[in-house]
């Protein structure tokens, strides 16, 4: 699954989400009220038609079978003769006034019809017509039948629909009280019908809704086209103004059921029933629904744009720290800060971590001129440390008091001379130096003063002696020369006799003349060692002193 880890991503999630589920549960609140809403408004809607259709039906039926009651009444019929022919001109005129009486007549105590209008049914018997029994009883009102006399009388409908009648009657009495007959009439089915449409029609019918009128049994009466198609459910609740019921069709109907309560004498118990298809009486909850759900879609665009905006606002900042601490970080240039930004605590922790980086940075700078001095200084002192190392050596090597080399480098340079000579094969002197008698010296002028003939004697030698030579005080008044690549005596020998000669013509301050004795030794690839050559040359130096002393002795010759 996608995880979104920016700053910027979750806030805008966490926003959006928020109003989307606020959004929904707002919306769908509002949208259950106004379904339950509209559900009540379109009930009431057709109860009230219901209602007014009952109320008018009844009021007319009421008044019809009250005139037949009236003019039964009257004294024309109760005076006895029912041939009267003001009988048959007052029910012609009650005709011609209320059209919806398709036949008005008298019939005797026998049945027999005696006037009727327009002569119709005139002399024929009703003796067994429902109507006409009851009428004999008392005032009566019939339910809707289809015309079994009268239709080959009467012009049939333009609608092709049967003739169906409604039946008033009310017996005749005459003035001793006795019934000598019975005044009928047939009233248009289509007047009771009218009435209805009208009332329904008064009252702006809602969409899909229908108006029928059912008999007790629970069968349409009303509207023809529904006479054979449709019953009444008997799930219909009574106590209910409107309920949804099931009519068997497939299709439920919001339903609004009222008795029509003619108070006529017989009770007729007939229903005033308003039905609308529930689909189109919920029409307006799906439009509504419809309008809400386009609603709440431009608002969650519009809150999508608006928490991606605030998100932005609000994660800019933070970005803009976040890169310049990575910048910091990775060292790449100036760090941009965020500045205009209105979050006071991210404007201070822009402030801080500016302060804070530019210190941080002067501090490393600090640190680093810091290094480079310590590390100049370390190198200053290496050298130094070198210096003094190097000098050190090279006093390791010297003799302290003539500043000559000792005798530990002497030994050194002996075993290279030996080395080199064994490589090469050219070999090298060896001479021997020791002053005469030097413990007089010391003795007569004191110590200081033998030191100064011992310093004299050592410039003595480096003068002259080559500085490719090599000169060492051995110890004491004892001295030694290495003349490299010097493989002949000859050589040796002349310079050992020059610096004799010297130390015997030179002055020594205090002391005045000094002679020393030298014995020379050539190195021979035979040594096995540097202590034999020098042994030899020791050994001339001996033979040199034995020989009356300020000699020169070559190792291996006779003095
Ligand atoms: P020879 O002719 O046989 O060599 O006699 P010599 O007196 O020179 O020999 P000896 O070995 O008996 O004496 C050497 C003297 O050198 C002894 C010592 O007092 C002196 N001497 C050795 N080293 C030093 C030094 O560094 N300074 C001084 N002033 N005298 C030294
Ligand atoms: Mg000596
Ligand atoms: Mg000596």
């Amino acid at each position: 699954m996608l995880e979104i880890t920016s700053f910027r991503g979750r806030l805008a999630l966490w926003f959006a989400g928020l109003s989307l589920l606020t959004l929904l549960s707002v919306g769908l609140y509002v949208g259950h009220l106004a379904t339950r809403q509209m559900a009540v408004t379109a009930g009431e809607s057709i109860h009230t038609t219901a209602m007014a259709a009952a109320d008018l039906l009844g009021a007319n039926l009421r008044e019809r079978e009250l005139e037949i009651a009236l003019l039964s009444q009257s004294p024309l019929v109760t005076r006895g003769d029912l041939t009267n022919p003001d009988i048959l001109f007052s029910l012609e005129q009650r005709k011609k006034f209320q059209a919806e009486f398709a036949w008005l007549g008298v019939a005797d105590v026998d049945g027999k019809v005696v006037q009727a209008v327009n002569g119709m049914l005139q002399g024929q018997s009703v003796a067994k017509r429902p109507w006409f029994i009851a009428g004999l009883q008392g005032v009566y009102t019939g339910d809707v039948h289809e015309a079994l006399l009268l239709a080959k009388l009467l012009p049939s409908q333009a609608s092709g629909e049967p003739l169906r009648f409604i039946d008033f009657a009310a017996p005749i009495l005459n003035r001793g009280g006795k019934v000598i007959g019975v005044l009928g009439a047939h009233g248009h089915w289509n007047w009771v019908t009218d009435t209805v449409k009208a009332a329904a029609q008064r009252l702006g019918s809602e969409s899909g809704s229908e108006i029928l009128i059912v008999d007790k049994h629970g069968t349409v009466l009303y509207p023809q086209g529904l006479l054979d198609r449709a019953r009444m459910p008997p799930t219909m609740p009574d106590d209910q103004a409107y309920a949804t019921v099931a009519w068997g069709d497939g299709r439920d109907y919001l339903t609004s059921q009222v008795a029509v309560d003619a108070r006529t004498q017989t009770n007729l118990g007939w229903q005033i029933v308003v039905r609308q298809p529930l689909d189109a009486a919920l029409q307006p909850v799906y439009a509504l629904r419809l309008r809400l759900a386009a609603l709440g879609l431009a608002a969650i665009v519009m809150f999508a744009l608006v928490a991606l905006r605030l998100a932005q606002n609000v994660s800019q900042p933070i970005e803009q720290l976040a890169a310049a601490a990575r910048q910091i970080e990775r060292r790449e240039g100036t760090p941009q800060y965020p500045t205009n930004t209105r979050v006071r605590e991210v404007a201070q922790l822009s402030q801080s971590m500016q302060s804070m980086t530019e210190s941080l940075l002067q501090r490393e700078h600090d640190l680093e001129t810091l290094n480079q001095t310590l590390e100049q200084q370390v190198l200053q002192r290496t050298e130094a440390l070198a210096t003094a190392n190097g000098q050190l050596a090279e006093l390791a090597t010297r003799d302290a008091l003539t500043g000559l080399y000792n005798r530990r480098r002497l030994d050194e340079k002996l075993a290279d001379c030996v080395q080199s000579g064994k490589r090469v094969g050219r070999g090298f002197a060896i001479l021997v130096l020791d002053a005469d008698h030097f413990k007089r010296v010391n003795d007569s002028y004191g110590h200081s003063a033998g030191d100064a003939v011992l310093q004299q004697l050592a410039r003595m030698l480096l003068e002259h002696t080559r500085t490719t030579d090599f000169v060492a005080r051995y110890g004491g008044e004892e001295f030694v020369v290495l003349l490299p690549e010097t493989p002949h005596q000859d050589e040796a020998l002349t310079v050992a006799e020059k610096v004799r000669a010297a130390v015997e013509h030179a002055t020594f301050p205090q002391v005045g003349r000094l002679t020393v004795s030298i014995g020379i030794s050539l190195w021979s690839p035979k040594d096995s060692n540097s202590s034999d050559v020098f042994k030899r040359a020791d050994e001339a130096l001996y033979l040199a002193k034995s020989c009356g002393r300020n000699q020169v002795v070559v190792s291996g010759s006779s003095a």
